[in-house]
């Protein structure tokens, strides 16, 4: 019997705490089961993570342990401490980012009445008595000061009997999810007779009670509405004693009516490519690389679908954007019943629920975006990641893991397979192929063709002046104009407004870039100078262009209200339809906006990337980037990567109906490398010529990278603390020979975000072990002076750099 645990809990603490166990308990403290401890003053909920057989009697105990078998699976542990290990995190944080929250941490416990005939008498009989008397429903602090003592005993025994029911709940349960009015049935009225009897000539109100009887019995007001019964005829059967009508708290879950779509039958190639995929050995990992529209759903669906049928389990990942009514239904289509979706708008129980459905086997098949890679799936046969270079799967809290490398290890761990899937690999991927098996779909569903992409050279094409700030070219607007006289849809992007300031060359199209980080400089008014934010190296502010001697400019592109104001004025007719971060706030406002344009309400879609990543929309026949340029200099060695990959999947936008389509880019760059392979569709051409340039400077996949940010609310103090840090680095490195560079400190491109100033520092190396070592022991040791008035974050692997 073990006399000693170890708990991992929900604090920055390097290591778990130990507790003892108490005898009665040493069945269910076992490693995964969740325990109620104590911590200082207060109690909370953490996971077992490894039990001891020598006692410590100083040691507190353990107070209750209040799930009958373990919630996290042994493979979920091993993942838990790989994670910490890999990200540099404490253990109890890595396994905060796998439990949902309410099962988790500092959540509060609550008894509930069960069966009061299971009451053994004693102690625990005067517990249960006083859970009654607070209403049947009580938390355990609460009940320990009516009783004047401490209650876990009791409950423990109460729980064991049946007679209660334990739950943790979350004292803070998230802003106030919108409230509806439900309408609920009261009285059953099964007979014919009955009715007539009730409702007599009021043939409104007895329409509206079969309306909800055939719902269930319950239906939320606004769909009665919808459905055409007014709310004085809802009142009229609350008058009659017939329903009553409670307010709940708005369930805004999309995918609780989807039904499956059913698949289509796969193509020749498609069943190729599902034999490879169905081939690969346990353990393994495969790239599936498939144009945009060569229907790569229906090839990892059916890749898995045996495994699946035999019993085993599989985790489907989108990006979170992609997680839309469309693609659940395509997934039911296939597996129907055994599907769970989890996704951000599910509530804290509802969130709970799936998980512990997932945990008990009743739901094989999860579709979700990146924490569902931690579902709790006993037996996992596969992982699959759409859309795998999607940013969406890089978590942006501690630990940031990224759901690719987490899945590749979880793989290993449960002798799953992993698919990674994608018109547009991550670099970082494409330089695996060698490692993963290379599985491609190069042509279109029904053979439809790519669009062709053309490149309107900004510094010579014909303006339209009238367009002001907003670049404008007069085959751009002729091109949109065409295809709205034709009644077909238009899809505009505006990359993000610059986030930093770069200098262009209006003339030749220059942009002045750190020669040692090839990213571009950031330009700054005061003091007037040019700073990289990588190396934190700066030069003085040029007045002409180095390479035609013209004068130079800031460049900072147009933001999309600037470009709805333009379309309005220029195509009033058009119904236009923006979507960016201001307009896709709420949840489901995307999925919102991508129904509309596929339903024809929209003619002309503008907006950020998020455009590039709806779904099929045969009707769009044009889509135009309107400005190339800021994406291409956006202070991250990535930025070429993002522009193409961008560019590629707007591109796979265009033209998935019969009528074909183009594409139109806007740029002072026309002869950058990743815009002339977009124009050629040549991911593999992009792919060499991008990975020969991060060879020098080295930047991944050619070295392994970690960002280390500093960051706190005196910009003074960040500044010191991030040289501090560098120091103490740089001596480390120095004295143990790592093999390992340091760039920086620098302030980070985003120099202030929430009213905190940031500055960074770069970790690259070749070799991973030593760097893993580093970043632990930085995590844990880097002195500075200011702790606690500034943080520090690791980010290994980072996906941005701003
Ligand atoms: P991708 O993810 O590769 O861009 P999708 O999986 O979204 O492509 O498929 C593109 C379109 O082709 C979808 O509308 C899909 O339903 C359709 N599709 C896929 N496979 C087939 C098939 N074998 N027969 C007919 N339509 C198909
Ligand atoms: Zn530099």
């Amino acid at each position: 019997m073990p006399a000693t645990c170890r708990v991992a809990l929900p604090l920055p603490a390097p290591h778990p705490y130990r507790y003892r166990v108490p005898p009665g308990l040493a069945d269910r403290v076992t490693p995964g089961a969740r325990v109620v401890v104590p911590v200082r003053a207060r109690e909370m909920v953490g996971i077992v993570t490894a039990l001891d057989d020598e006692d410590d009697e100083v040691l507190k105990s353990v107070l209750l342990a209040p799930d009958p078998a373990p919630l996290v699976p042994d493979p979920l542990l091993a993942l838990a401490v790989w994670m910490s290990r890999y990200y540099a995190t404490p253990l109890g944080l890595a396994l905060r980012s796998m439990l949902p929250g309410p099962l988790w941490g500092e959540s509060r416990l609550v008894a509930e009445v069960v069966d009061a005939a299971a009451v053994p008498g004693g102690a625990s009989a005067e517990v249960f008595v006083a859970l009654e008397r607070a209403g049947g429903r009580a938390a355990a602090s609460r009940l320990a000061r009516r009783v004047g003592r401490p209650v876990w005993d009791a409950l423990q025994r109460l729980a064991r009997v049946g007679a209660i029911r334990l739950d943790t709940e979350s004292p803070d349960l998230g802003p106030a999810a919108g409230v509806e009015r439900v309408v609920v049935l009261t009285r059953a009225l099964p007979s014919l007779l009955e009715r007539e009897q009730a409702f007599g000539r009021a043939a409104k109100q007895r329409a509206a009670y079969e309306a909800v009887d055939a719902a269930g019995g319950e239906v939320a007001w606004p769909r009665l509405r919808r459905l055409g019964f007014s709310g004085p005829v809802m009142q009229g059967l609350v008058d009659r004693g017939l329903a009553r009508i409670e307010e709940r708290e708005r369930l805004r879950d999309p995918f609780a009516e989807s039904v499956g779509e059913p698949p289509a039958t796969p193509a020749p190639e498609q069943r190729d490519a599902i034999a490879a995929l169905t081939a690969l050995p346990a353990g393994g990992a495969a790239l599936l690389f498939g144009v945009t529209g060569s229907g790569k759903t229906l090839v990892y669906l059916e890749a898995v679908r045996e495994a699946v049928q035999a019993g085993r389990g599989a985790i489907v990942l989108v990006p979170e954007i992609a997680l839309t009514p469309q693609t659940i239904a395509r997934v039911r289509g296939v597996f129907g019943g055994a599907v769970a979706v989890l996704h951000s708008a599910l509530s804290d129980g509802e969130r709970a629920d799936a998980w512990r459905a997932i945990a008990g086997g009743e739901r094989r098949v999860v579709v979700g975006a990146r924490s569902a890679v931690f579902a709790p799936l006993a037996d996992l046969a596969a992982i699959v990641l759409d859309e795998e270079h999607d940013t969406s799967y890089k978590n942006g809290e501690a630990p940031r893991y990224h759901a690719r490398r987490v899945a590749l290890a979880r793989a290993r761990l449960q002798g799953a397979r992993v698919i990674l899937a994608s018109a547009t690999p991550a670099l970082e991927t494409w330089a695996a192929r060698d490692r993963l098996r290379l599985v491609r779909l190069p042509q279109r569903v029904a053979a439809r063709p790519l669009p062709p992409v053309r490149l309107l050279d900004l510094r010579t094409v014909e303006r339209v002046t009238a367009a002001g700030a907003v670049p404008w070219s007069r085959a751009l607007d002729s091109a949109i104009e065409a295809r709205l006289g034709a009644g077909d849809q238009v899809l505009l992007l505006l990359n993000r407004r610059g986030l930093a300031h770069f200098l262009q060359c209006a003339g030749c199209g220059f942009v002045w870039e750190c020669d040692q980080c090839s990213i571009a400089f950031t330009v700054h008014r005061t003091p007037a100078r040019l700073r990289c934010h990588y190396c934190g190296r700066e030069r003085a502010l040029p007045s002409s262009c180095e390479q035609c001697g013209r004068e130079a400019q800031r460049t900072r592109g147009v933001g999309t209200q600037q470009l709805e104001a333009w379309l309005a004025a220029r195509f009033p007719s058009a119904r236009l339809a923006r979507m960016d971060a201001d307009t896709t706030g709420t949840k489901w406002s995307h999925a919102r906006i991508l129904d509309a344009v596929r339903r024809g309400e929209i003619d002309v879609l503008f907006g950020t990337q998020m455009i590039a990543k709806g779904l099929d929309l045969p009707n769009v026949t044009l889509v135009g980037v309107v400005d190339a340029d800021t994406g291409l200099h956006v202070p991250d060695f990535r930025a070429a990567e993002r522009a193409f990959q961008l560019i590629a999947q707007v591109a796979g936008r265009a033209g998935r109906g019969p009528r074909g389509g183009e594409v139109l880019v806007q740029t002072r760059t026309p002869d950058h490398s990743a815009l002339q392979a977009a124009a050629r569709h040549d991911v593999e051409g992009f792919a060499a010529t991008e990975l020969a340039a991060r060879v020098s400077p080295p930047y991944p996949p050619t070295v392994d990278l970690a960002n280390l940010i500093v960051s706190g609310t005196r910009e003074g103090v960040v500044a010191d603390a991030a040289v501090e840090v560098g120091e103490w680095l740089r001596r480390v490195i120095e004295a143990r020979a790592l093999p390992v560079e340091l760039l920086g400190p620098a302030p980070a491109p985003l120099a202030r975000i929430k009213g905190r100033w940031r500055w960074h520092l770069l970790l690259r190396s070749r070799s991973r072990g030593p760097l893993g070592r580093l970043l632990r022991y930085a995590a844990r040791r880097a002195p500075y002076a200011a702790a606690g008035a500034v943080r520090l974050v690791v980010d290994r692997d980072p996906v941005s750099l701003l």
